[in-house]
């Protein structure tokens, strides 16, 4: 199964896409994880990104298809893939036709921005397993430090609140129009974002159908 994750930052898509692939056993790929990663690694093509990232904005389209394209062509994405953060535009949603890569459902998760300014500010994430917690809401089992590693939880630069507004200005202008590119194409499942992480896993389940 060949699956999109849509969403505002912050709406979940992260959260849900991991526990689906882990029951679906295919791998998630996240265009914003492996920026990260890049960041982190201080490559050129990091270097370049940490610009827009920081500010809100999107990479540009030809750095972000190619990283996708890479990536997609791996073996393990040849049983399917749960994209998270990608497509994000019109242009990566017409780049993956492209490709010749058929997607069987678009998941958005939907999050009012009220709800969202508040879930970004409580966010923590853990840097080498790129998994996220919520202060609140998915708290760690140890406060501040992640399930997985073990290392210290941080809070992401872009969810500092003024960049969390123009992340979702950037949303609404640039990615919620794929909304319509998909649900003309029958392919739009809505599944609107509960305060329980698992509230929204079982409508996630039921939404795709597995
Ligand atoms: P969120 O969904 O919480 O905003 P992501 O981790 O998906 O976070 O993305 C973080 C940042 O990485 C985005 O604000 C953007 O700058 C960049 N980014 C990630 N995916 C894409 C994409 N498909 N196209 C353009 N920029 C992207």
């Amino acid at each position: 199964m060949n699956l999109i994750f849509l969403g505002a930052p912050g709406a979940g898509k992260g959260t849900q896409a991991e526990v689906v692939t882990k029951k679906l056993n295919i791998p998630a790929i996240s265009t914003g994880n492996i920026l990260r990663e890049a960041v982190k690694n201080g490559t050129a093509q990091g270097i370049e990104a940490k610009k827009y990232m920081d500010s809100g904005e999107l990479v540009p389209d030809e750095v972000v298809i190619g990283i996708l394209k890479d990536r997609i062509s791996q073996d393990d994405c040849k049983k399917g893939f749960v994209l998270d953060g990608f497509p994000r535009t019109v242009a990566q949603a017409e780049a993956l036709e492209n490709m010749g890569i058929k997607i069987d459902k678009v998941v958005e998760i939907y999050v009012s921005d009220e709800d969202i300014i508040e879930r970004l500010s409580g966010r923590r994430v853990s840097e080498i397993s790129g998994v996220s917690y919520h202060i609140k809401y998915k708290p760690p089992k140890v406060e501040g430090i992640c399930d997985v590693t073990g290392e210290k939880l941080i809070q992401r630069d872009d969810d500092k609140p003024e960049t969390v507004l123009h992340r979702l200005k950037t949303y609404h202008e640039k990615t919620a129009p794929l909304k319509d590119f998909y649900q003309k194409q029958g392919k739009l499942v809505t599944v609107i974002g509960q305060e329980k992480v698992a509230d929204t896993t079982k409508l996630t389940f039921e939404a795709i159908g597995i």
